[in-house]
């Protein structure tokens, strides 16, 4: 007998059912219900609670006796599901069965969007021949849908047929094999042990959940308990299907009248009201409250404040409060905000098992495997970097960065010599030998064996008990790492079993693949990082808000898009195919359904208070407030949406952060120092800098600190340290004198600096094999072929090095610099046709150890300089120099200025020629194919066929000829002199200027680019 009670908002049958329940015997009956919460409080009843899918599970069991003879099932994950399809889809493809779907079917989110169809259709418990017969009744479908439709049967008689053929199933194939167990159960007229049956916590059944719900009910007596008032269908339209199929069966029972909480009397209303045609507004009470907030972490700060405050005046138990939201995992960082106002949180913290420290620690090992070159290198600064090297391996991280940051490592064996030998660490002598031996290629059941003796042979949990026991972490981060290491080997012992039933469990895969797939197995695994705490406050998503109360509730991100929360239908087949196919009886859901639950969810958190509801919003640009607040406001005739401003007074303040905010707000300074002290100093840096406040403007005072800084300057200059000085001395001290890099990322892309010095090496090389040569058009052809040859094995020579990825963006970049040199040499010929000018010497080294020695005399002072010419030529017995650039080279006007390396390059030419006659020199850039910006002197004018300029300008744009060296010498002597004078009387100020060097190793010091940014956006409110 099927029994239905529908039960209304805010009634909870829970209490029925039990004292129902408690009238047989505990074998006699079961309680299914929805969710692991209900499932928990009927056990504590003393009465057998199960989910849906354990019933069916049950069900199979009670006809085991049967089933063991002719079936032997077992279950499948998700993952093996998609596994089975991409098997599937690869084949169908393959024999050119899927026309429609065609290059889809090698696409990730493809197989994951096939799965959802397929557990779609299973559920609305159609075989394929019933989809196919469907399929061919559906009018006014055009020839291209009609394929479609073809190939989504095929792929689902192809999948039934494969679980069949392996007598596995997926959830729907549990529900089918109960339905048949069921029926021929019911045709021998046997019996189950359950007598009665309680179905709990339901808005909605499935088509195969329906069909079991009635066969159970024609051998035992089952009872449902369904939210549901056929006076408001627009509050109910998700239970409307599952009402409307079980009234065809079912008795509908009145009493005993289902019990329904006391609330204050707004609350109520809004239970007996929302969405009702019959609705009249009436006044508000204290129970209910719309808050709106200026931004998401005030909406969560002022609900935490008057938690804080409730809590403090004893007025409530935590555990009789509910911060309720849509998705759980848009307010991740709602615990911390608990810890900080010291408020105990019910909700279990926690995790993909993909993000934690463990995993991190043996997936990158694993990463390491597949790389080859620079990437392996830098794969293996990832892994001996990660957090739990201490624990691990006790090998020091710090020591680690310095060593590779001192050295570009392009050998991982080099790099791993370098660290044993300086940390003699034995515990990663072992590891490295267990890594070197893993394959690049496994089966997945073989790479998961590796993975799990890795796992053990670094005995993380053994070790973190010790930290704990001697007190050196704390007992929640043993646990977690105890928890991740227990979770990553149930993992590795269940990923061969999900892949057994496919293709690619068989076949051998690289190291990488493998990783991917337990990187993925492991981001759908959620890890429990703390134990639940049963004493504070709930978190809750609505999802999981049937049959609770509490005496307030907090319903945050009531904005659109968030609550309500639609879920897009599979795109396979769109809402208004999903209409025709429900006339054609495949039941498939539809947006519409989603908008039905949602509204499900609302009710139910709204009916989950008794004495108080806040509902709490922000909005944006993006989003409004959520339509539901315009309901509940419909519901009162005095209602009104308070808005609350963010900011707290110092003598509120709830938290020390709280309070920290509210002191600098209010300039008490002392008071902030006394709190934490150095923290009104370090809040106060950023003013300071842009102030250029003694101690932050980078200039310091003290005597025998700058004598340090002068000897660590020294006498010896490049053009590019003059330059970076004269371009901004804050730099130049932490380049120069702390000797800090900017960090360059290794990307897939080649950075600037690597492409100019491939291109230089290639220019070097060509031109070394043709110099005091003409380079003639009529050889063209012959040249071009070189200089691609020499570029080949340059590009070859700097991937094997690890210096540039050779990955896809790298191949379209390497012609790109093809094209580049070849318009250069086009240039270069025609250059070489038009005067006397010719190569004489490449990569020319001044003032290194052996070379030739550039000195300039200033004020007193000898300073050296050293550098390289990329290119001198020779026409009779006077020089060109010339220096490549691959970007834009410096302007005319920049000559002797910011422009330092041309005219010192000019003077060192005369010193590395033997005082040689220099003419003047210029830059050639690259990639205009030009040679551009060329100083001479005046006398060699004519000797040079391009554009040159003698002059260089002051600072008011006055330009002065040059008349020959001395006259260079004698500029140069005062520019450079003027910057020593600054340097020596310690001016190192940041000069920020809107070409602050990108790779600017100063960048996170100065702080220009974020407080310009600050600056930029305070403007427009002055
Ligand atoms: S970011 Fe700009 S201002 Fe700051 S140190 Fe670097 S170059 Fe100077």
């Amino acid at each position: 007998m099927l029994h239905l009670l529908c039960v209304p908002s805010g009634g909870d049958p829970s209490d029925i059912f039990y004292q129902k329940a408690l009238q047989h015997s505990f074998e006699e009956t079961m309680l299914v219900a929805s969710s692991e919460a209900l499932v928990g409080k009927a056990r504590m009843q003393g009465i057998r609670g199960v989910t849906f899918d354990a019933l069916a599970n049950a069900v199979a069991e009670q006809c085991s006796a049967r089933l063991r003879d002719r079936l032997v099932v077992r279950k499948i994950s998700r993952k093996a599901q998609e596994l089975i399809l991409q098997d599937i889809l690869d084949r169908l493809s393959g024999e050119g069965r899927l026309p429609y779907f065609g290059r889809l079917t090698g696409k990730k989110g493809f197989v994951r969007s096939v799965v959802s169809l397929m557990e779609q259709i299973g559920s609305c418990g159609a075989t394929a021949e019933e989809i196919e017969t469907a399929f061919a009744h559906w009018d006014g479908r055009s020839p291209v849908y009609r394929q479609k439709d073809r190939e989504v049967t095929e792929i689902y008689r192809e999948y039934l047929a494969y679980l069949i053929r392996n007598n596995i199933y997926d959830m729907s194939g549990l529900y089918r094999v109960a339905t048949e167990e069921l029926t021929s159960l019911r045709k021998a007229g046997g019996a189950l042990t359950w007598k009665a049956l309680y179905f709990t916590g339901f808005y909605r059944f499935d088509a195969l959940q329906l069909v079991i719900i009635r066969l159970l009910s024609q051998i035992s007596d089952v009872w449902i308990a369904l939210p549901y008032e056929p006076g408001r269908p627009e509050l109910y339209g998700a239970a409307e299907f599952t009402y409307g199929d079980l009234m065809r069966f079912a008795i509908s029972e009145r009493l005993p009248a289902v019990p329904v909480s006391e609330r204050t009397a707004a609350l109520r209303h809004i239970v007996r009201n929302l969405r009702s045609p019959e609705m009249q507004p009436v006044p508000s009470d204290q129970g209910i409250e719309i808050w709106q907030l200026p931004d998401g972490t005030e909406e969560m700060r002022a609900v935490l404040r008057e938690i804080k405050q409730q809590l403090r005046g004893k007025t409530l138990k935590p555990s009789e409060i509910a911060v309720v939201v849509r998705r759980m995992e848009e307010y991740s960082g709602i615990r911390d905000l608990c810890d900080e106002y010291g408020i105990p949180v019910q909700a279990e913290d926690s995790a993909a098992l993909a993000a934690s420290p463990v995993f991190r620690f043996i997936a990158t090992i694993l990463d390491t495997v597949s790389l080859h070159g620079r990437e392996k290198a830098e794969s293996w600064k990832e892994f001996l970097t990660q957090p739990l090297q201490r624990i691990a391996t006790g090998l020091p991280v710090e020591t680690v960065i310095q060593i590779s940051d001192g050295y570009y490592y392009t050998d991982h064996g080099k790099f791993l010599a370098d660290i044993l030998e300086k940390t003699g660490c034995e515990a990663l002598r072992q590891l490295q030998q267990e890594i070197d031996a893993i394959p690049a290629e496994a089966t997945i059941q073989e790479y998961c064996d590796i993975t799990g003796r890795l796992l053990s042979l670094t005995k993380l949990s053994e070790k973190a008990g010790c930290l704990y026991r001697e007190g050196r972490i704390p007992l929640a981060g043993f646990k977690n790492i105890a928890c991740a290491c227990r979770e990553i080997l149930a993992l590795l012992q269940k990923l061969p079993q999900d892949y057994r039933f496919c293709r690619s469990g068989k076949q051998s895969s690289d190291c990488a693949g493998f990783t991917e797939a337990l990187t993925e197995a492991a981001g759908r695994k959620t890890l429990s990082l703390q134990p639940e705490n049963r004493e504070g406050i709930a978190f809750l998503s609505a999802v999981n808000l049937e049959n609770v109360t509490f005496k307030r509730v907090y319903v945050l991100g009531l904005r659109e898009n968030e609550f309500p929360f639609y879920k897009d239908e599979n795109w396979i087949y769109n809402d208004r195919e999903r209409a025709d196919l429900a006339e054609l009886g495949i039941l498939l859901p539809s947006s519409a359904d989603g908008y039905g639950e949602d509204i499900h969810f609302f009710m139910n958190a709204c009916a989950a208070a008794t004495e108080r509801l806040v509902l709490t919003f922000y909005t944006d640009e993006e989003h409004n407030a959520s339509p539901y607040i315009a309901e509940i406001l419909s519901l009162f005739t005095d209602l009104k949406v308070q808005v609350k401003k963010a900011g707290t007074a110092v003598g509120d303040s709830l938290s020390r952060e709280e309070l920290e905010l509210a002191l600098a707000r209010a300039g008490q300074t002392d008071a902030l120092e006394r709190l934490e002290p150095g923290l009104a100093e370090s809040a106060g840096s950023d003013r300071k800098r842009l102030q250029k406040a003694a101690g932050w403007n980078g200039n310091p005072d003290d005597a025998m600190l700058l004598q340090q800084i002068s000897l660590q300057i020294g006498d010896r200059f490049s053009a590019s340290k003059l330059e970076t000085y004269r371009g901004c001395p804050f730099q130049f001290l932490v380049t120069y004198v702390w000797q800090q890099k900017a960090a360059e990322a290794a990307g897939e892309d080649l950075d600037p600096g690597q492409r100019g010095s491939l291109l230089h090496r290639v220019l070097e090389q060509f031109i070394g094999k043709h110099l005091g040569e003409k380079l003639q058009e009529a050889k063209h052809a012959e040249l071009q072929k070189e200089l691609d040859e020499i570029f080949d094995t340059a590009c070859q020579d700097f991937a094997d090095k690890g210096r540039l990825y050779a990955g896809d963006f790298w191949q379209h970049d390497k012609e790109q610099q093809r094209i580049l040199l070849h318009r250069w040499l086009r240039a270069e010929i025609a250059y070489s046709g038009q005067g006397e000018w010719r190569p004489v010497s490449t990569e020319q080294v001044f003032g290194g150890k052996g070379s030739g020695e550039v000195s300039l005399d200033i004020n007193g002072r000898r300073i050296y300089l050293n550098g390289k010419i990329d290119r001198i030529d020779r026409a009779g017995d006077t020089y060109f120099v010339t220096d490549y650039k691959s970007g834009d080279p410096p302007k005319k006007k920049d000559f002797a200025d910011t422009d330092l390396q041309l005219p010192l390059y000019l003077l060192a030419a005369e010193t590395v020629q033997n005082k040689g006659k220099v003419a003047g020199g210029g830059y050639y850039c690259l990639k205009d194919g030009e040679r551009k910006e060329s100083f001479v002197f005046p006398s060699a004018a004519g000797t040079v066929s391009w554009k040159t300029f003698s002059e260089a300008e002051d600072v008011n744009g006055t330009a002065t000829t040059i008349a020959d060296m001395k006259e260079l010498q004698a500029m140069l002597q005062r520019v450079v002199g003027e910057l020593l004078e600054r340097m020596e009387q310690g001016d190192f100020s940041p000069a920020p200027s809107q070409n602050c060097d990108n790779f600017c190793p100063a960048a996170e010091i100065c702080r220009f680019r974020v407080l310009a940014r600050d600056r930029v956006e305070e403007e427009p409110n002055g």
